[in-house]
């Protein structure tokens, strides 16, 4: 039995500490927060008209099956904690200038019909194509890449990777030029560059390799879970406790100490005497790592491309909109918004909020979740991390958060949904709020930047070990899973 000390209660923290007291070890979770969770945050807001739920992090839960995984591997059943609700569609796609709506669905056939029905038979046949190749890079990566530790470019080198599978894969490809080889129709062209920003990338320098992402999505579903998303670290805490985890929130972690090549334990705030420990799970962001938590700092090779942040909205609306569960608005011009939100240092361009961003809606129907008659909408659009650097914004500027948050309340009437007469209250969240909140730098939502090679979840010493968003196999509820399990099995039994 080893002495286990986990940083941070974010998801990845949580479900490693889970796995590992499932297998014998001795496990503790200090979380510096007032409460678990991480980015996968809640916001409770009460008026006259009764209380409005909100999750602040992720409303789309993608490949349930990592999570069934995780329960039945602790011993319980996700349906006894979690009430998993299929959506179609997934998300709505509304276009500029009017024009067909996309909904996007769990069904390849039924969604490429529908590509038809909006966009024609030629747009359904690219689809399709684009389709067959996502699944072989899907296949691969699933295979060889999600599941195991990926701990340098030589692992990658190294993988038994068929002819098929690079080319599908396209190494050196971007996604923006996977769109232009394949779609001819620019709607379809939004939506495949959507989800390299879902993952924090630039579609134009993100890797073809995040065609596996859409995939995941549209051939394994988009869940909600009733009662809202944060319902996922009740029951991840509610697992780890029942498994004898020692969970401290308030808890910060200074410094982990290590010498003679491998940890001894962490350093808390405030407190003298140290926590020791013969295994240390870092699920803070892997930068803070790196340059804060070790007695030395180092610098993470040069694979960490910052990830995007997000601007969040969060509305208390009266009565009633009739949108879907998800509804993405796109812009005029998508380029423009992401030489925004990413400027370009190189060229000394800043990044800046976009004037026209990408809107994305997320209304719950859930009575959980908000008053009768009554919609808790979460508004998200891709902004630069917070910061002083050129690619960054220093959203802490007076007077930025409020004017930008009407800016997008503009967009959204611009593009057919007007509610600002009909707002009974509306908070906003910036990247610099993420970053205070979770300790994610800048608010970056995930990390490094979508690519194959992230920082690996072996540490530098000996009984480190990284999980969670920023790390390998990459940020999202079920990667960050799926890291979990890489590194409990890594580390192994008790026994
Ligand atoms: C706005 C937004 C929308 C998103 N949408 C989706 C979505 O729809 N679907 C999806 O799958 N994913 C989504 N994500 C991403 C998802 O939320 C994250 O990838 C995931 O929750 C990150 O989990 P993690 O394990 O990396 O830990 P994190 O959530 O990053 O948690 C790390 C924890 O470590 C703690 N910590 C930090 N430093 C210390 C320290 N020194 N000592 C002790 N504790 C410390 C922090 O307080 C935090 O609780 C979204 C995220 C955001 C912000």
């Amino acid at each position: 039995m080893a002495r286990i000390v986990v940083i941070g209660a974010g998801v990845g923290g949580l479900a490693a500490a889970a796995r590992l007291a499932v297998t014998g070890h001795e496990v503790t979770v200090l979380e510096r927060a007032g409460t678990v969770g991480g980015k996968l945050g809640r916001h409770r807001h009460d008026t006259p008209e009764g209380s409005w739920h909100f999750d602040t992090g992720p409303s789309l839960v993608t490949l349930p099956q990592v999570f069934h995984d995780l329960f039945e591997a602790t011993g319980a059943k996700l349906d006894e904690y979690l009430d998993l609700v299929p959506l179609d569609p997934i998300v709505r796609h509304v276009f500029p200038g009017g024009g067909p709506t996309l909904d996007s669905c769990a069904d390849p056939a039924e969604f490429t019909a529908r590509v038809g029905a909006a966009f024609g038979d030629r747009a359904a046949a690219d689809w399709q194509r684009l389709w067959r190749r996502a699944g072989r890079v899907w296949a691969a990566s699933h295979r060889d890449v999600l599941r195991r530790t990926v701990d340098s470019p030589r692992d990658l080198a190294a993988l038994a990777w068929r002819l098929g599978d690079l080319a599908a894969i396209g190494p050196g490809r971007t996604l923006r030029g996977l769109s232009r080889r394949h779609l001819a129709d620019p709607r379809l062209r939004m939506l495949l560059d959507r989800y390299a920003t879902y993952t924090g990338a630039d579609p134009r320098r993100a890797p073809a390799a995040l065609v596996a992402v859409p995939y995941a999505e549209l051939a394994y579903g988009g869940w909600y879970l009733r009662g809202g998303l944060g319902t996922l670290a009740d029951a991840l805490l509610s697992r780890c406790l029942d498994l004898g985890v020692v969970v401290r929130t308030g808890a910060t972690v200074t410094r982990i100490d290590a010498a003679g090549g491998r940890v001894h334990g962490v350093r808390l705030a405030g407190v003298a005497a140290p926590v020791p420990a013969d295994v240390v799970v870092a699920n803070v962001d892997a930068l803070t790592l790196y340059r804060d938590l070790l007695p030395t700092p180092r610098r993470l090779a040069a694979l960490t491309d910052r990830s995007l942040a997000g601007f969040v909205l969060l509305l208390g609306v009266r009565g009633d909109s009739g949108l879907a569960h998800h509804t993405v608005f796109f812009p005029r011009d998508h380029d423009a918004e992401f030489d925004a939100v990413f400027g370009d240092p190189g060229r000394g361009v800043r990044a800046r909020p976009a004037p026209d961003p990408t809107v994305f809606v997320t209304v719950a129907d859930d009575p959980a979740v908000r008053p009768a008659g009554h919609e808790a909408w979460f508004v998200l659009v891709n902004a630069a991390r917070h910061g002083t650097a050129a690619g960054a914004v220093d959203w802490r500027r007076p007077g930025l958060a409020e004017a930008y948050a009407d800016r997008i309340l503009d967009v959204l009437a611009e593009r057919g949904v007007d509610v600002r007469d009909r707002l009974a209250f509306r908070e906003i969240r910036t990247p610099a709020d993420l970053d205070a909140a979770t300790g994610a730098p800048g608010g970056a939502i995930y990390g490094t930047a979508g690519g194959l090679l992230r920082p690996a979840n072996r540490g530098p010493v000996a009984g480190l070990w990284l999980v969670g968003g920023s790390s390998h196999p990459g940020g999202g509820l079920p990667m960050v899973t799926l890291s979990a399990e890489i590194v409990a099995d890594a580390i192994g039994p008790a026994w």
